[in-house]
């Protein structure tokens, strides 16, 4: 294992629970230990990465501004959420309308594409695709729009589809996992992911980092979710490494199943950063 994290090409790495810590409300964050200095080491040795939220509370650009406050380094182009992804994909495959149900985080990088967001409060159903993130103000008027739409042909994607996060306060409840369990039940619609787990989520942060499909295998994935970074970096062949600062301790981890299994359990980002010292 230490002879692939010597041939790291590229980071993904989490935020919440992985690189910080931060409240129910994400309003403020707190560095988790090695966070700052794995950054400024993968500076120094042109190591390019992108921090990888699954969250939707804000854009990228925000995300990156309140972390560069928090005192992490991140650019706003190296940080991503499931709405870049999403963004990516809806291109990709020619869909220009889509019915967003969530805030300005949530539709930001759509509309920065070029891609035409509907607001699910203005009751407009006429879209090729609902797109369902962080969205605390959802109301049932969103839901009855959001169900026409899909009657009427739209596919039905999301940010996200975990039920917790880790925050200082314990577990949050994820607001799209929500919605989408009722949209499920009403249409029987299938609910694709765009943001973690799915593959076309790691496609979209190797095609920022400029890495081939081929390249895939020489990204290290960083983070506290088995659900999310281990299954998405198993998937695709990428180094997974696992953080017990967030939602697992390492017992918990190393007794995963293989598909969600990390490949390294470490302790947090300064355990990370000492094995790829030692690689160096
Ligand atoms: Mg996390």
């Amino acid at each position: 294992m230490l002879e692939r994290l010597a041939k790291t090409r590229a980071l993904v790495m989490d935020l919440d629970g992985t690189l910080v810590l931060g409240d129910r409300n994400v309003g403020g964050h707190r560095l988790l230990p090695g966070s700052a200095e794995l950054i400024a080491r993968l500076r120094q040795w042109d190591i390019p990465f992108r921090v990888f939220t699954n969250g939707t509370i804000h854009s990228p650009q925000s995300y990156a501004e309140k972390l560069r406050k928090a005192g992490l380094d991140v650019q706003d182009e190296e940080m991503m959420t499931p709405s870049s992804a999403a963004a990516d994909y809806f291109l990709a495959k020619g869909i220009k309308r889509v019915l967003v149900l969530g805030n300005e985080g949530v539709w930001r990088p759509l509309a920065d594409a070029g891609i035409e967001v509907i607001d699910s409060r203005t009751g407009n159903s006429d879209a090729e695709a609902v797109y369902v993130g962080w969205y605390r103000d959802f109301t049932m008027p969103d839901l009855e729009t959001a169900a026409h739409a899909i009657w009427k042909g739209a596919i039905l994607t999301t940010a996200s589809n975990v039920p917790f996060f880790a925050t200082s306060d314990g577990r949050a409840i994820g607001a799209s996992f929500s919605i989408n369990a009722m949209l499920r039940a009403l249409t029987g619609a299938r609910v694709l992911v765009l943001g973690k787990p799915s593959r076309d989520a790691l496609r979209s942060a190797a095609r920022r980092l400029k890495i081939k499909a081929s390249g895939i295998r020489d990204i290290t994935v960083m983070g506290d979710d088995p659900q999310l970074e281990m299954a998405m970096a198993n998937a695709a062949g990428a180094v997974s490494v696992g953080v017990t600062t967030g939602l697992n301790t390492a017992e918990m981890l190393a007794q995963l199943p293989p598909k969600t299994r990390p490949s390294l359990i470490v302790e947090n980002a300064a355990g990370l950063l000492q094995l790829l010292e030692q690689t160096r």
